[in-house]
């Protein structure tokens, strides 16, 4: 196959040298709210236009690639203890819930993924609305994992409103969220 970005030949989705290049995270911490930061580790225009494949079935190999390169290492260096968290995780039309496969990338001795545990009420779509419609169509997220230590684990923080809704649904069922881990951060 050809690499996404570069168009070599490649025997991935994204080629070893885009893998190392392009793909090499700057991670970048952004405070939430009370004591719960997200850690990202892409820009979100350096990946926009792989962030945009989870609307096609090409995402699920593009995500996992993302997730290697930038969580993996996260999850390798850390040495966390936690459950990991991916919000709303239901599976779309091309047969995958894009943040499963990222809270998948992290599993380790010390992470385990709980899938189905923080979904979304209210199906709503956020994409180029002002922030005014953001704070009047909350997603209603409702947590039913387990009680301890979690990370939560999305695709991209825009204005930090869903991360800010998972730590409080999270929180009120006896859960303590430690961090957001997202791929990219979209801040203007
Ligand atoms: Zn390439």
């Amino acid at each position: 196959m050809r690499c996404l970005v570069c168009q070599r030949w490649s025997q991935s989705h994204i080629c070893k040298r885009c893998q190392e290049t392009l793909l090499r995270p700057t991670p970048q911490k952004r405070h939430i709210v009370e004591d719960f930061y997200a850690y990202s580790f892409y820009g979100y225009e350096e990946i926009e236009e792989l962030l945009l494949t989870k609307h096609t079935y090409i995402g699920s190999f593009i995500y996992h690639i993302l997730a290697k390169n930038s969580f993996g290492f996260f999850a390798r260096h850390l040495g966390l203890e936690a459950f990991v968290i991916p919000v709303d995780d239901r599976i779309k039309k091309h047969g995958y819930a894009h943040t499963a496969i990222l809270a998948r990338a992290l599993k380790s001795k010390g992470l385990r993924p709980c899938y189905n545990t923080l979904w979304a009420r209210n199906e709503v779509h956020y994409a180029g609305k002002p922030l005014r419609y953001r704070l009047s169509h909350p997603r209603g997220l409702e947590y039913r994992g387990p009680k301890g230590d979690i990370l939560i684990v999305d695709d991209i923080v825009t204005t930090g409103l869903t991360l800010k809704e998972a730590y409080y649904a999270a929180k009120t069922k006896g859960a303590s969220p430690i961090a957001a881990l997202v791929l990219a951060d979209a801040r203007n």
